[in-house]
């Protein structure tokens, strides 16, 4: 694994829980919103050793409920799965965070039975997923489909969202991936945020209404469980 940070406390990230938040480095996408941007290189200068965060949790885990981890992209690692057991060994809950790029190790993660609360970024309409995360193969956003479906059919607890960027979304693609949802699922909007992005001179449109959004979702697809995040 490699380790770009430690919060050691959010009461926001994990939906009813006590966490702390690791962040992963590397990311396979190039969001011109990314507000990590420093996590999207493979390797970063300050990485943290995987034993020293894990001790770190440990002394952490009484006022715990669980842990986040993010990215970056976390599915960029393939020991991802053994390290998350170490996390629930310590008897604490595990959130993953993914853009969904690696659908075999997230059924990997499923089958370990190492997570037990999934949030998957569903970046736009499949057909127009490339327009958000930049040039990949072809085969990245067919993964982010195949992990919507496995996240989907895995019996774990989950949501999907969405990060509105209106030069790039339009209230009918919103809705359109709203439509991926089943009934029951949880869908969550936020506004892209400005102050810090990989594309240093993004364009600052004029938002999208979210909860005209939000009503519009909800009056087609009354089951599905829509929030806004500030
Ligand atoms: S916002 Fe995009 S580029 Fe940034 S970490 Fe997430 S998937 Fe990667």
């Amino acid at each position: 694994m490699r380790i770009a940070g430690y919060q050691p406390l959010t009461l926001i990230d994990y939906p009813g829980h006590v966490a702390s938040i690791i962040f992963t480095q590397g990311c396979p996408f190039r969001c011109v919103y990314c507000h990590n941007p420093e996590l999207i290189p493979s390797t970063g200068e300050n990485e943290l050793s995987e034993e020293s965060i894990l001790e770190q949790i440990k002394r952490d885990s009484s006022m715990l409920d669980g842990v986040v981890v993010t990215g970056g992209e976390p599915t960029t690692h393939p020991d991802l799965p053994n390290f998350l057991r170490k996390i629930k060994d310590l008897g604490l809950k595990v959130k993953l965070d993914t853009n969904g790029v690696n659908p075999r190790l997230i059924e990997r993660c499923l089958q370990l039975e190492v997570v037990d609360f999934f949030a998957m970024d569903v970046k736009h309409r499949w057909e127009k997923y490339n327009d958000v995360i930049g040039e990949t193969p072809d085969i990245a956003v067919e993964n982010c489909r195949k992990t919507f479906e496995i996240i989907q059919d895995g019996g774990i607890d989950h949501e999907f969202r969405t990060t509105i960027y209106s030069t790039l979304h339009n209230e009918d693609d919103v809705i359109s991936i709203a439509g991926y949802l089943r009934p029951g699922e949880a869908y969550a909007l936020q506004q892209v945020r400005y102050e810090k992005t990989l594309s240093p001179n993004l364009e600052q449109a004029s938002p999208l209404d979210l909860d005209k959004i939000k009503l519009m979702i909800q009056s087609r697809f009354p089951e599905v469980k829509v929030e806004i995040k500030v």
